[in-house]
């Protein structure tokens, strides 16, 4: 019998909503409201990581399958659950959008994993809530599968994310209007369990600023500072501050990860930024293909573009900013937060720099390393390089200067014209070669360097919208097979081949392939 599951210390330690009524309303001067998960009699069971059940003693060999299943999609409470919805504001797409919350979020409790971690473990789709807003509060199957891939996805690949447990079919059906156009269409229903050390949001933080709530926005920070940012003296007078300053760092990291494997939010309103610098709400995402800093996967933001995969570490620092206002009444000062911003720039700047070359393989220092490059990212955007499988190559390359491009830079092309008259990329190469030949790695140890960093599998939109398409039809085993190939991102696999290809031209304009909604 696995230790119960215990009530998170957020309710324990913040003030809670005296309303038990689960109507949609407005909730103030509280940090969440209790709630029951409606419960699916018909759930089953599609997927499981057993990395993450493994770490909380909660896998469905240990609980039952039967039990397990209940438990996940909210039908069953265990002892000591106490499960809850948080509520939070935002700002979706520059502008203040009021109370948000976990509208179809609800916490179950908390429990301590075996590395030691305490994880507070989250149904997404188990009903409305308070913060529901007239919605249902449910989630359809597609996009569950989505986040319960990608999390574990970019878990794998060594970037800061909230966790996945499980994939479980609720039984119902939901309606949704996927690109907002036509009637609604019925969809299998899903309830996904996620797993994070706190899902607290900018967003939490600036719903109370917001509404002049500073002594629950004073509580809420030092239970943050004290729970979740431990080396931090929650006693010094600074410590706000400091906080700012360590959530601008671990916000500026994410976003070098992201760029480093090609990940693009898709959504980085204010009520989507972890304060603890994790990848979190996984909605209308996307992977990066033929290199282009414009693109966004977001059909809602496909005029501005502002969540595009280039403009990520603007949008991070315009999220800090929002950040920086919410918490101003407890710092009182605008310079430490002034200068922890310029941190967030100055983070950003080295780690990126300090990311590329890892990525080149490059390990030690020469003069033009920022130049070189710096002109590396336009001309894979000309010749429409996949990124994945340019970095991939390049860590093949020979160290007999070349002379023409080499072949397989045309298999990793999307361009529709051949790339054999491209000088200037030839240029580039040459320019690469000769600063490899000042590096002292042997070639076989940096092509090992450049894969570690360099993955070979990500969720391309195509193959996950192929298994989704295949779970539609009640075949599970695709969405299996990427969950589990995605395990070992940057080790070639045996007979996976198909899973490591460029996008296939049929899916360059597919809806759920090259642009999703925000309709989930
Ligand atoms: P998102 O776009 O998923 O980040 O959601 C923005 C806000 O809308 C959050 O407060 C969500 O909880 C809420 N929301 C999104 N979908 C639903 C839904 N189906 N039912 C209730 N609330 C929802
Ligand atoms: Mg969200």
């Amino acid at each position: 019998m696995p230790e119960p599951t215990i009530a998170a210390d957020f309710i324990t330690s913040l003030p809670g909503d005296p309303d038990t009524r689960n109507l949609p309303r407005q909730v103030t001067r509280a940090c969440y409201s209790r709630v029951t998960p409606r419960g699916f009699p018909h759930a089953r069971l599609i997927a499981c990581s057993h990395g993450m059940s493994e770490e909380l003693g909660l896998s469905p060999a240990t609980l039952g399958m039967e039990r397990f299943t209940q438990v996940f999609s909210g039908t069953r409470l265990l002892e000591g659950m106490s499960p809850y919805a948080a509520c939070y504001g935002g700002h979706q797409f520059g502008h203040w959008a009021g109370q948000l919350g976990d509208g179809r979020a609800i916490t179950l409790g908390e429990k301590r994993g075996n590395s030691g971690q305490q994880w507070e473990l989250q149904l997404k789709g188990a009903g409305p809530t308070p913060y529901s807003r007239g919605a249902d509060g449910l989630a359809v199957l597609r996009s569950s599968i989505r986040e319960f891939l990608c999390s574990e996805a970019m878990h794998a690949l060594g970037v800061p994310t909230t966790r996945a447990l499980s994939l479980i079919a609720s039984g119902e059906w939901v309606k949704r209007d996927m690109f907002y156009d036509g009637p609604p269409q019925d969809e299998p229903g899903a309830v996904m369990c996620r797993v994070a050390p706190s899902f607290l949001r900018f967003g939490n933080f600036e719903i109370h600023a917001a509404r002049n709530e500073t002594d629950v926005l004073q509580q809420l920070a030092d239970y943050c500072i004290a729970r979740h940012f431990p080396h931090l003296d929650c006693a010094a007078a600074d410590r706000y501050s400091r906080w700012f300053e360590a959530v601008c760092q671990c916000t500026a990291t994410l976003i070098v990860q992201w760029l480093r494997v090609g990940f693009v939010h898709g959504v980085m309103n204010t009520d989507n930024l972890s304060i603890l610098g994790l990848t979190l709400d996984y909605g209308p995402y996307g992977w990066l293909e033929p290199y282009d800093p414009a693109w966004t996967p977001n059909t809602t933001d496909a005029a501005n573009h502002r969540y595009a995969f280039g403009r990520q570490a603007q949008m991070g620092l315009w999220n800090l900013v929002q950040l920086a206002n919410a918490i101003y009444p407890l710092v009182q000062a605008a310079k430490p937060l002034e200068q922890a911003l310029e941190g967030y720039t100055r983070t950003f700047e080295t780690e990126w720099l300090e990311m590329m070359k890892h990525k080149l393989g490059l390990h030690t220092i020469q003069r033009d390393d920022a130049a070189l490059i710096e002109d590396l990212p336009p001309l894979m955007q000309r010749a429409e390089l996949d990124l994945t499988l340019f970095f991939r190559h390049l860590a093949t390359l020979p160290a007999a200067p070349l002379t023409a491009l080499p072949t397989w830079l045309g298999e990793v092309s999307y361009a529709p014209t051949p790339l054999a008259c491209n000088t200037d990329l030839l240029h580039w190469l040459q320019r690469y070669q000769q600063r490899l030949s000042q590096e002292t790695t042997p070639p076989a140890a940096r092509r090992t360097a450049m894969n570690a960093v360099n993955p070979l599998y990500v969720p391309r939109n195509y193959l996950v919208q192929m298994a989704i398409d295949a779970a539609y039809q009640n075949q599970f085993d695709p969405v299996l097979e990427l969950h589990d190939t995605f395990k070992h991102p940057y080790t070639e696999q045996p007979g996976k081949q198909h899973l490591a290809a460029k996008r296939p031209d049929w899916a360059r304009h597919k809806a759920g392939c090259s642009m999703l909604s925000c309709s989930s």
